[in-house]
């Protein structure tokens, strides 16, 4: 039985990674509010959504961290990971430099989380279908060499975004608590 006083049973620090514009922010904002803007600002330093859901009949609350992709902010690197159980990280697939970075971004996830740490990569934008450069073969192939799983989504058109971040969690359930 849960205390009076919170409503879930876990609580689990998940971060945002990715190349700035990939749509991380709307992600998150699509996710947690079920909002999306075309004119989102750009995150400065790191910004804070939770959302709880149910994993068998586990409540789990998953505080997402969500930063600026942007260079000048990565000496707080170490400290944005810290205690991190799960990493959702972003590519855009209409942006093959986004696509290039993800090794980028894999080495500084390994430098900084426990090795159980659990990552689901996204090759998120799926609606802008003529230009889209990565295609969903070259993006699994990827993930999966990598060891990871790989969801495409829109956070547009509201697709897979619930899968996303639901299967990240159920995999952090399950391997990690
Ligand atoms: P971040 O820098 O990774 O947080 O990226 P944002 O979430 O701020 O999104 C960057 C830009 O891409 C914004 O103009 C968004 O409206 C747009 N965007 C984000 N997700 C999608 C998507 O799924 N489809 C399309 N067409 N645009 C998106
Ligand atoms: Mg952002």
């Amino acid at each position: 039985t849960r205390s009076p006083f919170v409503d879930y049973d876990y609580l689990i620090k998940v971060v945002v990674v990715g190349d700035s514009g990939v749509g991380k922010s709307q992600l998150v904002a699509r996710f947690t509010r079920n909002e999306f803007s075309t004119n989102s600002r750009q995150t400065i330093g790191v910004e804070f959504a939770t959302k709880t859901i149910q994993v068998d009949s586990r409540m789990i609350c998953a505080q997402l961290w969500d930063t600026a992709g942007e260079e000048r902010y990565r000496a707080l690197a170490s400290a944005y990971y810290r205690g991190a159980v799960g990493v959702l990280l972003v590519y855009d697939v209409t942006n093959p430099k986004s696509f290039q970075n993800l090794a980028h971004w894999l080495s500084e996830i390994k430098a900084f989380t426990i090795p159980t740490c659990q990552v689901l990569m996204v090759g998120n934008k799926i609606d802008l279908k003529g230009m889209r450069k990565i295609s969903e073969p070259q993006g699994k192939t990827f993930a999966n060499t990598n060891g990871m799983d790989y969801v495409e989504t829109s956070a547009l058109e509201c697709l897979n975004v619930d899968i996303s971040f639901t299967t990240l969690v159920r995999g952090i359930y399950k391997n990690t608590i």
